[in-house]
């Protein structure tokens, strides 16, 4: 996407007024697990959905638009993102339960949804408990642990678009991949979603809970500043596999580590900044191609510019 932005005051200027935050030149890195990254040109937190329609609507189409969750999959380049920044986590939050079902704006944890479930006695969303994040992020992101993911739980998820149009879609439609939902446009941001599992009692899966967490502990970085699995897993392999074959767990470069626990993560060491851990992810990515002739697909999504306020960027 190619875009010219140089003026903060002046992007404020032409948005339209909402009833949430609109805060110029906001330092994103705190809103990553990564801890790293530049500024959102405009940080954008919507009061409720309505708030976020109306923005849509009113919001001059030449502006670019970029939604955050938690940023628990997230790199933010060093130069930050132009245009407005739009992050739900604050509000749109609510999670409840429907019947069998479970209701939650994308707002809400993952881990949310899954307690809920469970004190429900709604079994199959405990998987949720092991993915840190937001439900819009793991929606967009099909995220899944355990054998399961988002499009096996999934009934139907509430999205709007850029021109402020909302409207509800099966699961069928969003077309579910491995990490991935074609279905859903780049600039259409999910609200809210709704999940189906199947009668259990709570403590059974508390039980499977509990093993989640603490397999997690014993297997991945999870205290460390990550970003989540770097890369998709190639079809029939795993991409940790081949980082390991090709000799790079515990890699470093500048602040940015190849984790020694789990080498399909990496790490903020304390000093990296974002262009360390894409360098490092791009010098994984090229010694798996050397070792094996399989090239890896990140996973974490990269957004925004390597330098401030460029005349262009892609994000
Ligand atoms: C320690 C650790 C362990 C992890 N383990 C797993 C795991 O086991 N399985 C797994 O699948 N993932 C895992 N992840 C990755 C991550 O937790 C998931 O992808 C999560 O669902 C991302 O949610 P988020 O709210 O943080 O999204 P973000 O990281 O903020 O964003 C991710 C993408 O989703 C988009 N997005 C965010 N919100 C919305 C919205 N409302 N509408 C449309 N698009 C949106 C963003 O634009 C971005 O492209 C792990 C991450 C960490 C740090």
């Amino acid at each position: 996407m190619t875009m010219a932005i140089k003026s903060t005051s002046g992007l404020l200027g032409q948005l339209p007024s909402v009833r949430g935050e609109l805060r110029a030149y906001v330092p994103l890195a705190r809103y990553t697990w990564f801890r790293v990254g530049g500024p959102a040109e405009v940080l954008f937190t919507p009061a409720d959905s309505d708030d976020l329609s109306g923005f849509l609507k009113d919001c001059p189409k030449n502006i670019p638009i970029t939604v955050i969750g938690l940023g628990s999959n997230l790199l933010i380049r060093d130069g930050g993102i132009p245009g407005v920044v739009i992050r739900l986590v604050r509000g749109l939050s609510v999670v409840r339960c429907v019947d069998d079902e479970i209701v939650a704006g994308a707002g809400a944890l993952s881990v949310r949804v899954s307690r809920l479930a469970a004190l429900a006695g709604i079994g199959g969303l405990e998987f949720l408990s092991g993915v840190p994040g937001s439900i819009g992020g793991a929606v967009r992101m099909n995220a899944g642990a355990y054998g399961k993911d988002v499009s096996d739980v999934l009934v139907s998820a509430v999205a709007i678009d850029r021109a402020g149009l909302s409207w509800e879609r099966t699961a069928e439609e969003f077309c579910f991949s491995y990490r991935k939902s074609l279905g859903l446009a780049k600039d259409t941001i999910v609200i809210a979603a709704r999940f189906r599992g199947y009668a259990e009692t709570s403590g059974k899966i508390t039980e499977r809970m509990d093993e989640i967490q603490q397999f997690r502990f014993g297997s991945q970085p999870v205290r460390d500043r990550t970003g989540g699995s770097t890369f998709t897993n190639p079809p029939q392999d795993e991409a940790w596999r081949l980082i390991d074959s090709a000799g790079c767990r515990g890699l470093r470069l500048g602040g940015a580590l190849v984790s020694e626990k789990h080498c399909n993560f990496l790490v903020n060491t304390g000093s990296a900044t974002a262009a360390d851990i894409e360098c490092l992810g791009e010098e994984v990515r090229r010694r798996v191609f050397h070792k094996t002739g399989t090239r890896l697909e990140w996973e974490i999504q990269r957004l925004g510019c390597h330098d401030r306020w460029a005349e262009s960027c892609n994000a």
